[in-house]
């Protein structure tokens, strides 16, 4: 008997699944490595200061602190390096941009995330961009590959992960969930955008967006993130991974010429660098109706729960809110409202099955 059987071994079912084991419970991971995962393509950057008016991200001043020291922690435990702390540059588009910042600055509520606001032109390699920009801090990138790895190696040499598809009609429900020949408390969902083929799940109203991005090889190094519009993010070997595109109509996973185009017209605008192309990556990111995860228990069978719709944003949001999550679990402390199932009843669709 394991207390929690987790499906999926993404960021999201990775994560919960060391929060858990952290606290002493006994898990077990299924996972097909077969199927896509947004994890697998994932860029990995974790950035507190985000779209276009250059604002906080939700909770950042909770998530940020707390999803560095995870990493970290995790990383020593395994022995592996897979947190890249890193400056991330964003350059103001105006000069009405830049005299915002200056205020925002002045105010201090910024000073955690912000090294340096330049406020003349900024000279990177040969480029200029004319009205400067903000420097931050508490960003960079993990590694979600090698995290990934790392993990399941961890998860086995403890006989917790099972490579296997999960077949959702050999549930079987009681006082306990019984799995095939596996006993469990609690079984919780954790499969990304295949939360689509959950039948208890599945109706929660997610709204999946495909992403591509490119691997390019570059003449010169990169020593900071770049980040507006676009993101380029320093690889091994003078690589940098660009991207990343959003798209909600076509959910496949076919590399597009569209994609292709609009990131490489980014890219030279942004550099001007000369580049070639390595590898065009797409996958499926598992946000929802109003850009908030979902983390709970099924209403009516609590043996049932879910740990999904990370977004774009899976790896700074996983760890604090798996933490959140195990503490409901194990202490019946209450989720975050923005988080609860529930809340979509408010929004669009309903979560009825
Ligand atoms: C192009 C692109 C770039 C991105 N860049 C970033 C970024 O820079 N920073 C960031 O934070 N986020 C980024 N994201 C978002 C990030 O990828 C997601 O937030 C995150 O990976 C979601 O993780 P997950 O574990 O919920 O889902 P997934 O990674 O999709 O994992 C789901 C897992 O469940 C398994 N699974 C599903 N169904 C079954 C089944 N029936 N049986 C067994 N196993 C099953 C799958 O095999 C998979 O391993 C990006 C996404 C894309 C597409």
């Amino acid at each position: 008997m394991v207390d929690f059987l987790i499906v999926g071994q993404g960021i999201a079912g990775s994560v919960l699944a060391l929060q858990l084991l952290k606290r002493g419970k006994r898990v077990l991971v299924i996972n097909n490595k077969k199927i896509n995962s947004a994890s697998n393509v994932a860029a990995g950057i974790y950035n507190p200061i985000t779209g276009r008016a250059m604002v906080k991200t939700w909770l950042a001043d909770t998530l940020f602190p707390y999803c560095t020291s995870f990493y970290q922690e995790i990383s020593q435990m395994l022995g592996v390096q897979f947190l890249h702390p890193m400056p991330i540059f964003r350059p103001f588009l105006t000069a009405q941009e830049r005299s915002k910042w200056m205020e925002r600055a002045r105010t201090g509520s910024y000073d955690d995330f912000v090294e340096r606001v330049v406020g003349s032109a900024y000279h990177q390699g040969n480029m200029v961009y004319p009205y400067g920009g903000i420097i931050l801090k508490q960003s960079g990138y993990l590694d979600v590959k090698s995290f990934l790895r790392a993990t399941r190696t961890h998860l086995e040499a403890q006989d917790a992960y099972v490579e296997a598809n999960f077949v959702y009609d050999h549930i079987r429900l009681g006082s306990h969930v019984d799995y095939q020949h596996i006993k469990a408390h609690q079984i919780i969902f954790c499969e990304g955008s295949h939360v689509k083929n959950n039948p208890f799940f599945g109706p929660l109203p997610f709204c999946l967006v495909k992403g591509e991005l490119l691997l390019v090889a570059l003449q010169q190094p990169l020593r900071i993130i770049y980040n507006r519009c676009i993101f380029v993010l320093p690889q091994a070997e003078n690589r940098a991974l660009v991207g990343a595109t959003y798209d909600r109509q076509d959910l496949s996973l076919t590399p597009t010429e569209k994609a292709r185009q609009l990131l490489e017209k980014n890219l030279r605008s942004t550099f001007k660098l000369s580049y070639t192309i390595c590898e065009q990556r797409t996958g499926i990111r598992p946000a929802t109706f109003d850009r908030r995860p979902f983390i709970g228990l099924d209403p009516c069978y609590p043996q049932l729960g879910i740990f999904n719709g990370l977004g774009t944003k899976g790896v700074s949001l996983a760890p604090y809110l798996a933490k959140r999550f195990v503490e409901y679990l194990l202490l019946q402390k209450e989720l975050p409202i923005e988080v609860q199932l529930g809340r979509s009843r408010l929004g669009k669709g309903t979560y009825v099955h």
